[in-house]
């Protein structure tokens, strides 16, 4: 599968995530080529994730897979939602994100403070068929940022009294939406590959 992504960080925990499922994800640079650039206009993560990996298995000819995430507060009515890489503006930083997030939510008690993280993994063939699905992980934005793994909100994203950014890879992975996500989707590859066509 070729990544649609180009985010570093989203592609090493895809292919940590895939390895041990027996999948493997190369990226644009492993295959000498430059992905186009997608303007991710969807409204949903599904619609997002599957003009990327439409996109990434034109250019390629080779079944792409995708992941359009992002994180949804309920205090702020499900944003920064489809548009949370670019909360604080196009090419935003983690930091600059995680600043407005914490301003937005300042006088938000602790009790109002949920979000959950969500992934759809989107998987297209070059004949058309698409697999998709979606994983989810429920928690709490924290009142200030901890720990210095992870990516993205992971410093302020708290299940259990630990932020994604305080926990080991593995820790997250078997909680996170993506794990989710691509557990579920590495199912739906093995179905999909055994199907009689
Ligand atoms: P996109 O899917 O590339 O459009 O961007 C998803 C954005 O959601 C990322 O840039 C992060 O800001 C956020 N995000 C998605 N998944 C995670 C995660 O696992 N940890 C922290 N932030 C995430």
């Amino acid at each position: 599968l070729i990544t649609a992504s180009k985010n570093p960080k989203k592609i090493k925990e895809l292919n940590r995530i895939l390895q041990p499922l027996g999948i493997q994800a190369v990226h644009e640079d492993d295959c000498g080529i430059c992905l186009p650039e997608v303007v991710e206009d969807g409204e949903t993560f599904l619609e997002n994730a599957k003009k990327k990996a439409v996109s990434a298995m034109q250019a390629t000819g080779l079944p792409a897979i995708a992941d359009d995430s992002g994180l949804c507060v309920a205090a702020l009515d499900g944003a920064p939602g489809v548009y949370s890489a670019r909360f604080s503006g196009e090419n935003a930083t983690d930091e600059q994100n995680n600043q407005k997030l914490l301003k937005l939510l300042e006088n938000v008690p602790e009790e109002k403070r949920d979000a959950y993280f969500i992934s759809v993994i989107c998987v297209v063939f070059p004949n058309g068929d698409v697999l998709s699905a979606e994983g989810r992980v429920d928690g709490k934005i924290a009142f200030a940022p901890s720990g210095s793994g992870g990516f993205g909100y992971d410093p302020l994203f708290v299940v259990d009294g630990k932020s994604f950014g305080e926990m080991t890879a593995q820790q997250k992975d078997a909680i996170s939406h993506r794990g989710r996500a691509l557990r579920q989707i590495a199912v739906k590859l093995e179905e999909y590959l055994h199907a009689d066509k």
